[in-house]
């Protein structure tokens, strides 16, 4: 391509909403508009990376016998109340009407759609498994779309669905699947994990999800220093603690404690570790049918895990709780704690089972408990629902975890056989007797990827695209192109590299060397060569966008020398 007719339009000023990187510099260097929030046109330079990342996802989706199909956007409203997720979606769902007054839903996601189309067509283990996938648009009306292309309302995703006839099968596709991912991460030259993740409410048996690594990840993650175990926060567990505090040594005792009302003035005025205090969260836990007031105990030393207490509940979501809502309830904030209680229900962390010495808020303004056990306590409910700390225990070995900071760009998903009984689609095994299918489904986030590589590879001065997510990996540049030798030299180079088959720029437009170098560098083109004024001595320079250093190479070996430097 030549950059003189190309359209590419690069901007002094980023978007005023934008804060990361990969949005800045995605919107400055002219690969991507808005449209209007979380909406975006992808021009030339972002539809060819997209292009990119799609042949390579293609690539690994057919090594591993997927077949690609390409479903309807606009999906049926019944298939969503068969499956009862049109609740669960809630408002993300955009839904309309046609002029036959047919209701519709913008596909988030196709899980419904694919069994749909599966169903009634597949009717023997003998045609199983099966695997189809597409690259599609999405749309969900996201309550806060933000970060440019990292979270849209209209996005790409890559979507697999895959269909067995036991649950061993599907643990053999899930790891195949995984695998594939893996490969495919690699390819873009992304440094990533793969991290054990919450499967939700929805009875799946397990997931994971595949982590680009970045400071601006929305997701942290736990790592250990040991072994491979890697989880997100909302997943991750613990192994024992290594190091006990000192117990304190107390009766059982009602104790004045005046104004202490909080974890850190209870630990000093005890002074004991809050490892022995309980930290009393009170939630509203929202259902379908109306919610209720839910307290969790935790040791004092932990917080509460909002996504693992939401599990455990089935709850749609957690709410905070007024002191007003307290005082109806009989709570005193500050002082709220298990005992003789009986207006809520109540969750211990697993952790407080045969917890000793402890102590807690006594439900009444000024006191606490001290020397409790919650061993007595009828119907205590246990449940793991506190986040790990940073160096906790490992849950796998004796290793220290500790975190980082993720971007989600992939979620492989062991369903079962939720949706193939919602949705009744089932299949004849050996027996000749009916049953569900047992599905998996596999995501992968085809525009948050496109991010994502910037959030990992930038610098002040622009992007740094990975060889292969380029859209151009050359970008040969005419230093001034009124100088003949220079002209002729460069667009013989270009055509060179065309016909080796590399993705090839060639900056042959009236400007300033340093303009032309700052936009390069703004679009960041892996490699650069500038054919300037040393071409009279026969030299040419190699510019690596990534660490911007200039290689001086013979122009007669040009062709040669750059294939070898650039072509992996
Ligand atoms: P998140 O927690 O970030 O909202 P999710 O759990 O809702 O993601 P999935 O339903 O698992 O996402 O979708 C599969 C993949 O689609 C995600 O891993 C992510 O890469 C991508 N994705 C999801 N929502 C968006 C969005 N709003 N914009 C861009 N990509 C998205
Ligand atoms: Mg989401």
């Amino acid at each position: 391509m030549r950059r003189s007719k190309a359209f590419i339009p690069t901007t002094k000023e980023a978007p005023s909403d934008a804060v990361l990187p990969s949005h800045i510099f995605l919107s400055r260097a002219g690969f991507i508009t808005q449209v209007s929030s979380g909406l975006y046109n992808f021009l030339p330079l972002g539809k060819r990376v997209l292009r990119n990342i799609e042949t390579i996802v293609n690539e690994a989706m057919a090594s591993i016998g997927a077949q690609e199909v390409e479903l309807s956007f606009v999906t049926p409203v019944e298939l969503w109340q068969e499956s009862g997720r049109i609740d669960k979606f809630g408002k993300e769902l955009l839904r309309f009407e046609d002029r036959k007054e047919n209701r519709f839903v913008l596909g988030p996601t196709h899980e419904e759609m694919m069994v749909n189309v599966v169903r009634n067509r597949v009717n023997s283990y003998k045609q199983l498994p099966l695997h189809l996938y597409q690259i599609k648009t999405k749309f969900r009306d996201e309550a806060r779309p933000r970060f440019g292309l990292m979270r849209g309302r209209e996005f790409i995703m890559k979507d697999g669905y895959s269909f067995h006839a036991s649950a061993e099968d599907l643990d053999r596709e899930f790891t195949t699947v995984e695998r594939a991912y893996k490969h495919i991460l690699e390819r873009l030259g992304l440094e990533f994990r793969i991290v054990e993740a919450d499967s939700g409410a929805i009875g799946g048996s397990g997931s994971k999800e595949l982590m680009v690594l970045a400071d601006s990840g929305e997701d942290t993650i736990a790592l250990c220093d040991r072994c491979q175990y890697a989880a997100n926060i909302e997943a991750a567990v613990r192994g024992a603690k290594q190091e006990i505090p000192e117990a304190p040594e107390a009766v059982f005792n009602r104790f004045k404690t005046p104004n202490v009302t909080t974890i850190e003035a209870l630990s000093h005025f005890f002074k004991v570790d809050p490892f022995y205090l309980v930290k009393t969260v009170a939630k509203r836990a929202v259902y379908h049918e109306g919610s209720k007031l839910v307290l969790f105990c935790l040791r004092g030393s932990d917080t509460l895990q909002e996504v693992k207490a939401t599990n455990v509940l089935n709850a749609l979501e957690l709410l905070d709780v007024s002191e007003d809502e307290l005082r109806e309830s009989g709570l005193v904030a500050g002082f709220m704690g298990p005992l003789n209680l009986n207006t809520c229900k109540i969750i211990f962390d697993k952790d407080l089972k045969d917890a000793d010495a402890m102590i807690c808020g006594a439900n009444e303004i000024d006191y606490h408990y001290v020397g409790v056990n919650f061993n007595a306590l009828k119907n205590a409910e246990f449940a793991d629902i506190a986040e790990v700390n940073e160096g906790d225990t490992c849950p796998c070995c004796d290793g220290t975890l500790s975190f980082t900071k993720g971007i989600e760009v992939g979620h492989i998903f062991k369903l079962g056989t939720s949706y193939s009984k919602a949705l009744k689609a089932e299949f004849l095994n050996e027996n000749g007797q009916s049953e569900p299918f047992v599905m998996g489904t596999y995501g992968l986030g085809i525009s948050r990827l496109v991010a994502a590589v910037i959030e990992q590879h930038h610098d002040e001065n622009g992007c740094i695209w990975t060889p292969s997510t380029a859209p151009y990996l050359i970008n040969v540049m005419i230093s001034n192109i009124k100088d003949e030798a220079q002209m002729t030299f460069a667009e013989n180079l270009y055509e060179a590299l065309r016909q080796e088959g590399i993705e090839v720029m060639l900056d042959d437009r009236k400007e300033r060397f340093g303009f032309k170098m700052k936009d390069a560098e703004l679009i960041g083109f892996p490699y650069t060569v500038i054919v300037g004024k040393e071409l009279i001595n026969g030299n040419i320079q190699l510019m690596e966008r990534a660490t911007l250093r200039k290689e001086t190479i013979a122009a007669e070996h040009a062709l040669k020398t750059i294939i070898e430097r650039t072509v992996t």
